[in-house]
């Protein structure tokens, strides 16, 4: 049985239904305060409890036969780090450490763990390999690279065996348009333009037009969050194999876009215009962000199969669906 933190969230939920999809037994832990109960498949157990809380967890570890642990549950929001970064050291780090505590503690020692693109921080890369010297530059990436070195000390004191994913920008949502991304606040660039282009939001406002690229606007790496999911599942199927262990691997594209040409392609793919405001830069924001995910390839043999309107047309075909996410926030007012 796999166990899935944070399988109520965007990310999770989608992992959550591949892996029962491909037959394997799930158990989801999550409280609830940013995911969403409707976002878990019916078809795993939910439990609801607190990371931090070490009697949640032990009863969790007993109660089912775990062999693996996928870690989605963290806070991700980069600003909002920066202002109130104990916050993030709670929960990102030292909730992870209870986990890891109490994984041990029970036996359990195959872990898949959701890092970030942030651990590098303000790359100056055309395309970023993990050998990169990881520098994060806020409290959020600081909390993922933290945990990484965790994991890496007790892989060598504990026989802790992990994998650690570190996703460049995830978007898109399942084919069957019954689970998709719900944040609340929104910040994410292609909700925010679909939101916009669904009447939900006035204008779309890009941070920044003076970048050191083609059109002046940031490059990232999306991909599609069934891709991402995906790579979660053959990393934890070499894990529980023994075929690898105590890795880091990038999860993007090797393709990048600017926010021009990500606005450009939900106009495409909605075919409706939105109005675009020309902003400052938001603070923190690298100019270029693009995984080479070949060693990811090499030594897992994943290679992602959406592209760019792939992920549009999957995201449309979720927030159409659900302009107010999951519940329908205007049957309450
Ligand atoms: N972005 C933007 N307007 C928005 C939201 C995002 O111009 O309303 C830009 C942002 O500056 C970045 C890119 O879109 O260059 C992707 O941002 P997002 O927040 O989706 O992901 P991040 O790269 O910050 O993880």
């Amino acid at each position: 049985m796999i166990l899935v933190i944070g399988g109520a969230g965007y990310i999770g939920s989608h992992a959550v239904k591949l892996l029962l999809d491909q037959g394997y037994q799930v158990v989801v832990f999550d409280n609830l305060s940013t995911g969403h109960q409707e976002a878990v498949d019916p078809r795993a157990v939910f439990v609801q409890g607190e990371l931090g809380s070490r009697t949640d967890l032990d009863h969790l570890f007993s109660k089912y036969p775990i062999e693996g642990v996928m870690h989605f549950a963290a806070h991700i929001q980069v600003g909002e780090s920066v202002t109130d970064p104990f916050k993030y050291y709670e929960n990102n780090v030292a909730s992870t450490l209870t986990l890891l505590s109490v994984m041990l503690q029970h036996g359990v020692k195959k872990l898949i763990f959701s890092s970030t693109a942030a651990v590098y921080g303000l790359p100056e890369e055309d395309v970023i390999q993990e050998e990169l010297p990881a520098n994060p530059i806020n409290p959020y990436g600081r909390s993922k690279w933290m945990v990484e070195q965790i994991l890496q000390d007790f892989s060598y004191a504990y026989g802790l065996e992990y994998v650690a994913l570190r996703y460049f920008n995830a978007a898109g949502a399942d084919q069957s348009g019954k689970i998709g991304e719900d944040h609340d606040p929104e910040t994410h660039l292609i909700p925010v333009i679909l939101q916009h282009l669904l009447g939900l939001r006035e204008k779309i406002t890009v941070f920044g037009t003076d970048y050191p690229t083609p059109d002046g606007t940031c490059i990232r790496d999306y991909i599609h969050v069934v891709d991402l999911v995906e790579a979660h599942i053959y990393a934890m199927r070499a894990l529980l194999d023994n075929r690898v262990k105590n890795e880091a691997f990038n999860l993007g594209t090797g393709h990048g876009y600017s926010v021009k040409e990500v606005i450009d392609m939900c106009e495409k793919v909605t075919g409706k215009k939105a109005t675009v405001e020309y902003g400052a830069r938001r603070e923190g924001d690298p100019p270029k962000l693009v995984a080479s995910s070949e060693k990811m390839h090499r030594v897992l043999g994943w290679k992602p199969t959406h592209n760019l309107e792939d992920i549009v047309r999957t995201a449309w075909n979720w927030h159409r669906n659900h302009p107010n996410g999951y519940v329908d926030k205007r049957h309450h007012v």
